[in-house]
């Protein structure tokens, strides 16, 4: 009971092998039969020119069979590349959609609140509130667009180059 994932891995993998060598040697023998019956189509007037009818779908369903059992595989791979694609995609809408709507959308990707002041997932400062009145502005402000008091360079922990 233990192993019956791994059980049905090798099952599924048996499956494929066997769908592989099926499909070969049904399209092998397909295109052997449609080739003879061809053959006797043309040339000769007798009853083995039913090889024919009988050989071309053989030669479809080999193919298609053996197509199908590498199919399965690139299905697999295409659809979990096309999920993470998907995802990052709608990670993206929602982002805009969210900074349509008022959100602010910090340099890792995430969505904060209009007016939220550091990012909730990385801590990265996303506005500044101006000392004097409390507002909320844009974290590169240098003054505030409320009440017009000087910010960042307050602290002066910003501007390198006032003090060369
Ligand atoms: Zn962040
Ligand atoms: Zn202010």
């Amino acid at each position: 009971m233990k192993d019956r994932n791994t059980g049905k891995k090798v099952r599924t993998k048996r499956a494929k092998l066997i769908m592989r060598i099926v499909g070969g040697i049904v399209a092998a023998a397909g295109i052997a039969l449609s080739v003879v019956g061809i053959i006797n189509f043309v040339n000769f007037d007798n009853g083995l020119r039913f090889l024919l009818f009988a050989g071309l779908p053989m030669t479809m369903v080999g193919i298609f069979v053996f197509i199908f059992s590498f199919q399965r595989e690139m299905t697999r791979y295409v659809v979990s590349e096309g999920m993470a694609e998907l995802a990052q995609a709608q990670a993206q809408a929602t982002a805009a959609a969210q900074a349509m709507i008022g959100g602010t959308v910090c340099e890792c990707g995430e969505v904060n609140e209009a007016d939220s002041v550091f990012c909730k997932k990385c801590g990265r400062r996303l506005h500044a509130v101006c000392p004097k009145c409390g507002a909320t502005v844009d974290a590169d402000s240098a003054f505030c667009n409320k009440c017009g008091a000087p910010l960042g360079s307050a602290d002066g922990e910003n501007d390198g180059d006032k003090n060369l």
